[in-house]
């Protein structure tokens, strides 16, 4: 076995502005966020993101998908 390189990887809770809190492993024992999976909007409002149709086409001209 070789010698272990990583720092030591633990379970951190992290803690959003929105009030949720969860974990994840992470070398840092706290972390705060500003937007996670149950605030982001692209989580929240899928529907409301689907709908505005020319943000999307925006986003396929920018990086040339069709
Ligand atoms: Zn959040």
């Amino acid at each position: 076995m070789k010698p272990e390189i990583h720092p030591k990887y633990q379970t951190a809770k992290v803690t959003c502005v929105c009030g949720n809190e969860f974990e994840t492993g992470s070398v840092k024992a706290e972390l705060r966020v500003e937007i996670c999976s149950n605030c982001h909007p692209f989580f929240t409002g899928k529907q409301k993101f689907v709908d505005a149709g020319g943000r999307v086409d925006r986003f396929k001209k920018k990086y040339k998908i069709q």
